[in-house]
Order: C-alpha cells, then structure tokens, then sequence
C-alpha cells in the first residue's frame, strides 16, 4: 500500500497547514470535473482523499505514524464505493474545498482535535497512584494575534474578488455553481499583514508541560480525560481534550486479576503435611501467612486487603495466595533413610485400614 505521506508529496513532520494545503492542490488536479473518464486520475484522487482523511485526524495520523497501515486496520475508512461516498464522508471538506455545500459567510468555529498520550505505571505506583508531568505537542493559539492572524494594530481588507460574500459564482450550463472564494477561502476577508509570530495562521505549535495526578486503582486500558488540553480550535471553536492512556507493566511477583492479586507460593511437601507459617510478599511490605496441616497443592488462601486499591472508594481488592509443592531433588543419606521409614509406616498404616 502506498505511503499517505508520499501520496500526499509531504514530509512525515508535516503540520495540519501543510498536509490541507497539498491535498487541496492535489484534489484540484486530479478532481474528476477536471479529468472526466480517466480511470487514473480518479484512482489517484480516491487515494489522496483516503490519505487525507487519515493524516488530517490526529488520533488517526499518530496510530499511522505508528503502527502503519496496520495501525487502521478494522478502522471504518469510509468504503469509498464511489464518489458519492467520498462526497457524503468529506462533506465539510468539500464544503470548504470547492463549495459544494453552498454554504456562505465565514468559516463556521471548528472545535480543536482530540489529543492522546499513553503513560506506564508500575503495579506499585498503581498502588499509591502517581503525579506526572507530560510533554504534550499542540496547536495553540498565537498569543500576539489573540488568534486573528493579523499583525498588532490592523485590520483585514475585504476581499476585492469576492467583495465579502466568501463565494464566487460560475456558470455551468444553465446553473450558476457557487463555490467557496479561492482568493481568500470563504473567510471574505483577506490577511494583509499577517502576524509575524504565526505567519497569518492564528495558531502555532507549542509544547507545554501538563501536569496530572493519575488516582490509584488504574489498569491497562483507563482513560483519563483531561478537558481543553488538547489542540486548539478554529474560528473561535473550543479546544479539544487530551486523553491519557494508561498501561500498567507486568509485576515480577504478582498477578493482577481485578482488582484482587496473585501470588504463588512454594512449599515443601513436609511444611504442607504439617503445616507452617511461611513469609508472603504484598505490594508494599510483607506479611505472615500460617498454612494449616495437609494443605494440598493448588489450595488458596487469601490475605484479605493486601490487592489493588478500587477506582472508587477506599476498599482493596485481596492477596490471592496459591500452594505450589515442590518434591526434594537431592537428598541427604540421613533424609532419605528418614523417608523410607515413613513410607514404611505409611504402608503399615493403610495395610491396617484395610
Ligand atoms: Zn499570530
Ligand atoms: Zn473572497
């Protein structure tokens, strides 16, 4: 399959501007008004839509940067039957694009895309749960230009093209075609002089450091929402949110099921038979744990408290402890003849039984 960023002729750190403004240029060329029956062309402009629609979207783009191809697999692409589902999926695009909404005045505020971060934690910091801080790379708005765009001190110029309506009209055959305004892009004004921090885009790239507190009881797979912290929006729209994914690592000891942990434990078949008090690991310290007389192998005790903490509240899951017997490899002469006399006395015992 081909690569999106080659389709798109950009370079993999392309920003959201970049990649609009190739798939514009490219969707102009190839678009099937221009190139009636060439099949070529009109794959080629399906492949450019696909590539678009995924590296315009940020959670769509970072699982291909990624994971490839791969990384969208299962994901619903639209089917692109035809070029009237390319239509319906892309209607804002092609709104914007080449006006096919007939929609008027200037562009309607956009809310800022969504952002994601993965965060590991170890069962112990899941214990506790842990304050961070992450380094989240977004769009914000230009603090010279308050987001216009416009250089401090003055003002847009209506455009002369389309004398501040944002659309042109056309004829074609017996209708009049009104499309988004190519000169100044629907906005009906036009940036003179643009803001030299954001060359005129009302937005720049920034990094900034978010603090979070992530509480204790998370697993692999919880999501925390983080409201506003994602990219900025446009034309006054709201800023999207920043979703921390959370992993939880493997743990050496113990096993998560739940919010309960698991933890195997060795006995020889003598402290089973007659029973002990063996030392138990827990997240945070240790414990004692008494073993009755004639425990069997695969017997479970539970250690109530010592599991995970619940999301909510304050209650812990508990230490599920599992008996594993371990038979001796190597014996001492003194052991062994020690045994033998057992299992003499065992046979007496069950022959008198019997
Ligand atoms: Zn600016
Ligand atoms: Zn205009």
């Amino acid at each position: 399959m081909e690569d999106y960023y080659e389709t798109l002729g950009i370079s993999r750190n392309a920003t959201p501007e970049e990649i609009k403004a190739a798939y514009r240029r490219l969707a102009l060329k190839y678009h099937p008004d221009k190139n009636p029956g060439d099949k070529a062309a009109e794959e080629k402009f399906k492949l450019l839509s696909e590539a678009y629609q995924i590296l315009a979207d940020t959670e769509k783009r970072q699982l291909y940067d990624l994971y490839g191809h791969a990384g969208l697999a299962g994901m619903d692409m639209g089917g692109f039957g035809g070029f009237e589902d390319i239509f319906s999926s892309f209607g804002e695009v092609f709104e914007d694009f080449f006006g096919f909404g007939g929609r008027r005045g200037r562009p309607r505020p956009q809310p800022g895309a969504d952002l994601r971060h993965r965060v590991t934690l170890t069962l112990d910091q899941v214990l506790t749960g842990i304050d961070t801080s992450l380094d989240v790379e977004r769009r914000a708005p230009c603090r010279v230009c308050q987001g216009t765009g416009l250089a401090p001190g003055t003002r847009p110029q209506t455009c002369a093209r389309c004398h501040g309506r944002g659309q042109v009209g056309q004829a074609r055959g017996l209708l009049k075609i009104f499309t988004t305004c190519p000169e100044c892009r629907g906005a009906g004004s036009l940036i003179t002089t643009p803001c030299q921090e954001c060359k005129g885009a009302g937005a720049i790239r920034e990094k900034k450091q978010v603090s979070l507190r992530i509480p204790p009881g998370v697993d692999t797979g919880t999501r925390l929402r983080l409201r506003g912290e994602g990219e900025a929006g446009a034309g006054g729209g709201p800023p999207g949110d920043l979703y921390i994914e959370v992993q939880v690592a493997a743990h050496d000891l113990f096993t998560r099921e739940g919010k309960n942990l698991q933890y195997r434990t060795q006995l020889s078949f003598v402290e089973a038979a007659l029973g002990s008090e063996v030392e138990i690991p827990t997240l945070n310290s240790h414990t004692r744990l008494a073993i009755p007389s004639g425990t069997q192998p695969g017997a479970t005790f539970r250690i109530p408290g010592e599991g995970i903490p619940s999301l909510r509240g304050n209650s812990r899951g508990d230490l599920v402890v599992e008996v594993e017997l371990k038979t001796p490899t190597h014996l001492t002469p003194k052991q062994e003849k020690l045994l033998k006399e057992f299992l003499k006395l065992s046979e007496q015992e069950t022959r008198k039984a019997e």
